[in-house]
């Protein structure tokens, strides 16, 4: 067959208006036919005309992250106060400080490029496939692997990933936003437009970029990679990630509100200086010291590094970020909603009971089945015909292919038809022959509002089948009153042990060539149920326990029957009360509503739009929702929640689209994993910001303290550290001391503590109290050191006592920085060597600390002098009383938290 397709490896070079050609010509334009290309044809078309993806988008070009860095007005403080020394003669101090300035903007731009180009990349791992017919075979590949001439079906909740002209299929709706902006779904026909059809209103073609929303249809490829209307939009764009987060805004409010604070206390200084009888130079040049040692220059690199360790963190835990604000709320979830089947489930689905005429089956011999049902194999060899036929309606209304893999049966598709085959099949009936002699003329395909699927059968004796969830399937079967009963009776008794049950009805085609709605809405024959099992998965058990203890209440919501899904809730420890169905939702006021999901923690029978009411609910109620979704009509859920997430394997291209993070496995664990690095993140930040903010407030202290108290001695004020020293210290503790701690892992009891409350501040009562009570330690130490050492009143002493008073505050900061590697545990407890990444900053603090002392070139630039044996030791040891006071402090809240959950 696949030998007649033509081979020519080269798709046509111009573009053809293909909207005004017949289906038909168009294929035979591109070398192609109705089965598709030949893969041999394929793949040189792939060799020749290159992958089907787009330049990558690059996120901010380099030039406008360094544009970005200059626009702080931090940056224009900088740059005024180095300007302004220089002009007052105070030439060294305004070239340290142009130092700080070129050195922050550096850092801040290495770091942030570096971040937006983790950021940028990870946005892209969402993996994609698409259906295609290659020489009649119906392949998945990979959305990259599309050439022009491939075929390709599509059905509702697919992503269109190269420009496509459609084939067939009438009912198929897309929407095009990517491209227009327009939002509301576009109805496609295949049948041709005339040539001056502009873009917009081309109904026969289909765009890379656009989501299928509802329907099914066939369409050939015509345009791949740039060349689609998306890569010429794409390239002209360029791309640009935004990499605002609440917490970077709320960051940016802080440092602005900062700016002012220190300006404000610049001209203060200043005024207390020239009261003081200062020269105008030196009052001016203590201003801009304050001004510029008081900014915590290293705050905003710290909140994108860390900010991008958790984005690749997350990647490496399977959840990808797709909306950069994810990473932080995350860390403040207080609900998780989480489908079931796949999720908390396994999705592996075994039939285990099957009933028909009043009788009870069992596939085989296992343990757990009910012993007092019989074999289906010996049943179907002594001729039972109802049994038979209920086996029979599995593999015809069914879409998941069968094969054998070294002598095993393998099933694909969806498991919950798998299962039916397997059911047939390990009863000793043969599927694929059962196909071959019955062919499927038609088929109504299963969506979740439906409830069902159902076919039309050709062969010896034409029939419908139907299958689907047992209430939507008796809804359309002929029923005694009696019978129905009997019928409900069972399905309540297998779904009460957490199976999933289908009905199976059928009937005569009765001369049907076509298969509508209404065919099958009433008069069927109930032939029966088969019943599956679906275990949970173990690593979910887990991650449900684990969520409880971090006190995240996780909500199973679930399209199952509520039997099943209590079942099933019971297994996994989301307690013992009765589940609430969908159609209550819908039928609850607000105030019931609000009462109903603090309670109940199972759902079932759900619809997608009963998915959104839940969560503007729990959002009502103050808390923070995840919320995951795989079918098209998640989209608005996930959208609503404060956290959507989407299924990597089974969700449709349009739940990703919507969604702020993605599972690559679908697995409910790894919604805790990323929990759990949103905590860490977060707590990193309020760990660097615990170390950043006493250095500065120090830092102004000491200086302050100075002016207003310090002699001035002919003409010269007196000051424990000369202004360029303290401007060292604040570049130091920036670069290298700031950053190590977003490195910092997680605590020991970062998921059995309650969430972060929504809107907390970003500097809370315990960062500012820390603040205050180090810089207090900090300006004590350096001022004492400083005054021990220059009382003698000698000059060379004096600027020894200056070069001591900052080796104290640097040791000062090395021995906080361990401090501060846990909020609450003590070093020991978190392991000291845990994180590398602060004896690397340590280590570089050591190593420019003593060019600082010793190396004459610095010497001069700083006005220090080489300290001996002594003095280090003296610094060292002063700087070392901030550890155990930290610690200290540490066990005092250690002991009033254990207090207040003692009460
Ligand atoms: P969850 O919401 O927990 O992930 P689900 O999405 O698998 O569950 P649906 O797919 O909406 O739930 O299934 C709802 C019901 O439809 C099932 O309980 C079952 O009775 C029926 N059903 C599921 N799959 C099929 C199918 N392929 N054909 C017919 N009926 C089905």
């Amino acid at each position: 067959m696949s030998a007649s397709v033509p081979r020519s490896p080269q798709a046509p070079k111009t573009a053809r208006p293909w909207h005004a050609l017949e289906g038909r010509e168009v294929l035979q334009a591109l070398g192609s036919r109705e089965e598709g290309l030949e893969p041999r044809v394929a793949a040189e078309r792939l060799e020749a005309l290159g992958h089907n993806v787009l330049s990558r988008r690059s996120g901010p070009s380099a030039l406008r992250i360094l544009w970005r860095q200059l626009q702080d007005p931090l940056i224009y403080v900088l740059l005024g106060s180095s300007l302004l020394a220089i002009l007052l003669g105070k030439g060294t101090d305004g070239l340290v400080v142009l130092a700080v300035v070129v050195l922050n903007t550096l850092i801040g731009f290495v770091q942030e490029y570096r971040a937006s180009r983790a950021i940028a990349s990870l946005s892209e791992m969402v993996p994609l496939s698409a259906l295609v017919l290659r020489a009649g075979e119906r392949l998945s590949v990979s959305t990259a692997e599309l050439v022009p001439g491939d075929v390709v079906l599509l059905s509702s909740g697919d992503a269109v990933a190269a420009d496509m002209r459609l084939l067939s299929g009438r009912t198929l709706q897309v929407v095009e936003s990517a491209l227009t902006g327009e939002s509301i779904p576009v109805p496609k026909r295949p049948e041709p437009l005339p040539e001056g059809t502009p873009v917009a209103d081309r109904l026969n073609m289909l765009y890379s970029g656009t989501l299928v929303t509802q329907g099914a249809g066939m369409a050939v490829v015509v345009e791949t990679g740039e060349r689609t209307e998306l890569g010429r939009i794409n390239a002209l764009l360029g791309g640009a990630e935004e990499t605002v987060t609440p917490l970077t805004r709320q960051l940016g409010v802080v440092g602005n509100t900062l700016t002012l604070a220190i300006l404000v206390l610049a001209v203060v200084l200043l005024a207390v200086g020239l009261g003081r009888g200062y020269s105008l130079p030196d009052a001016a040049l203590a201003g801009i010291t304050l001004a510029v040692g008081a900014v915590p220059e290293g705050l905003p690199a710290v909140v994108t590094i860390a900010l991008a360790i958790g984005v690749s963190r997350m990647a490496r835990r399977r959840a990808i970020i797709r909306r950069l604000p994810a990473v932080e709320t995350l860390g403040s979830t207080s609900v998780i909603c989480s489908d079931k089947t796949g999720t908390l489930t396994r999705n592996e689905m075994t039939v285990r009971a099957l009933w028909a005429a009043g009788r009870r089956y069992r596939p085989d011999d296992r343990e757990d089945t009910d012993p007092t049902a019989e074999l289906t194999e010996t049943a179907l060899t002594r001729g039972d015909r109802p049994l038979e036929e209920l086996l029979r309606a599995g593999v015809l209304c069914n879409d998941a292919g069968l094969r054998l893999e070294d002598g095993r049966p393998q099933v694909s598709g969806d498991p919950t038809e798998g299962a039916l085959l397997l059911s047939a099949l390990s009863s000793g009936l043969d599927p694929e022959a059962l196909r071959r002699a019955c062919p499927r003329l038609a088929a109504i395909e299963f969506e979740s509002e439906r409830q069902y699927m159902a076919t039309l059968h050709g062969g010896a004796r034409p029939a419908v089948y139907l299958k689907g969830a047992p209430e939507a399937v008796l809804a359309r079967c002929d029923l005694g009153a009696a019978e129905r009963e009997e019928v409900l009776e069972e399905v309540g008794r297998l779904a009460g042990q957490g199976m999933r049950v289908l009905a199976l009805a059928g009937r005569d085609a009765g001369g049907l060539r076509t298969l509508e709605e209404r065919d099958v809405a009433g008069g069927l024959r109930l032939l029966g149920l088969q019943g599956m099992i679906d275990p949970p998965r173990p690593e979910a058990l887990r991650a449900v326990r684990e969520a409880h203890a971090a006190g995240i209440s996780v909500k199973m919501i679930t399209g199952d029957h509520a039997a099943t899904a209590q079942a099933i809730g019971e297994q996994l420890g989301l307690g013992d009360r009765p589940a609430v169905s969908g159609a209550r939702l819908a039928e609850m006021s607000d105030t019931e509503l609000d009462a109903v999901v603090r309670e109940a923690n199972v759902f079932a029978r759900v619809a997608p739009e009963h998915k959104l009411r839940l969560v503007r609910a729990l959002q009502a109620q103050g808390r923070v929702v995840a919320m995951t979704g795989d079918g098209v009509n998640d989209a608005p859920a996930l959208k609503q929640a404060d956290i959507g997430i989407a299924m990597g394997i089974t969700g449709t291209a349009v739940s990703k689209d919507a969604a702020d993070v993605v599972l690559t496995d679908d697995n409910f664990a790894t919604i805790t994993a990323a929990v759990e690095e949103g905590r860490r993140v977060y707590d990193n930040l309020v760990k660097s910001l615990a170390f950043l903010l006493p250095t500065n407030l120090g830092l102004a202290m000491i200086l302050a303290v100075a002016v207003a108290f310090f002699p001035i001695r002919d003409g010269e004020p007196v000051l424990p550290m000369q202004p360029t020293q303290l401007l060292w210290i604040n570049m130091v503790a920036a670069v290298a001391l700031g950053v190590p701690l977003a490195f910092e892992a997680h605590e020991p009891g970062l998921m059995r503590r309650p969430p972060r409350r929504q809107g907390a501040p970003l500097i809370s009562r315990f960062v500012l109290l820390r603040t205050v009570m180090v810089a207090v330690l900090m300006t004590c130490g350096a001022l004492a050191v400083y005054l021990y050492e220059a009382a003698s009143g000698d000059p060379q002493a004096a600027l020894r006592g200056q070069s001591m008073a900052v080796t104290t505050v640097i040791a000062f900061q090395v021995f906080y920085l361990l401090n501060c590697r846990s909020l609450e545990d003590s070093l020991l407890r978190i392991g000291l060597w845990s994180n590398p990444a602060i004896f690397i900053g340590i280590g570089a603090v050591i190593a420019l600390q003593a060019a600082f002392l010793y190396l004459p070139a610095l010497q001069t630039v700083f006005g220090t002098v080489p300290l001996g044996v002594r003095d280090l030791s003296i610094s060292l040891l002063v700087g070392f009383m901030v550890f155990p006071i930290v610690n200290l402090e540490k066990a005092l809240r250690r002991q009033a938290h254990a207090g207040q959950r003692g009460t």
